[in-house]
């Protein structure tokens, strides 16, 4: 597997507070509580630093039925882009994580979707991507936040 967070590019772009994908700009809030994962590093906001709140749509490209647009967090302050071949240890506490394969096409593969606990989630990833008909795979919260990309390594 190989498991990144979102472009470099685009969250320099967000962190300039350039438009998010409602053409607004991005909100910054003081983080609270322990539940704020930042979609670039991949890690938890600390409780009390700076997040910025937007609308991201993960996917490349023109805009299309499934490319579905939810709320994400960033940090404020720079991070690095996660980029590994495992999952972030506190994706084991995701309960549930809900996950999707899609096709190359960026289109959902229906047959792929699963919640699963958060403890599983590596071995159903890898699982999904052995059809060879799925892209990729998006790792979502219980609220269907969008929370990584992950593509065969
Ligand atoms: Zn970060």
């Amino acid at each position: 597997m190989r498991v990144q967070g979102i472009s470099t590019i685009e969250y320099e772009r967000l962190r300039r507070g350039e438009c998010d994908a409602h053409g607004q700009t991005p909100l910054s809030r003081k983080a609270e509580g322990g539940a704020n994962p930042c979609r670039h590093c991949l890690g938890l906001i600390e409780d009390g630093d700076t997040k910025l709140v937007l609308a991201y749509r993960p996917f490349e490209g023109t805009p299309h039925p499934y490319a579905e647009i939810g709320p994400i967090f960033l940090h404020q302050a720079q991070c690095a882009r996660y980029d590994s071949p495992a999952l972030p240890r506190w994706f084991a506490f995701l309960e549930p994580a809900i996950i999707r394969g899609y096709g190359a096409d960026d289109w959902i593969r229906y047959e792929t979707g699963q919640v699963v606990p958060g403890r599983e989630l590596g071995a159903a990833c890898e699982s999904i991507l052995t059809d060879a008909s799925v892209a990729y795979v998006h790792v979502r919260s219980k609220f269907g936040c969008f929370q990584c990309r992950i593509d065969r390594a």
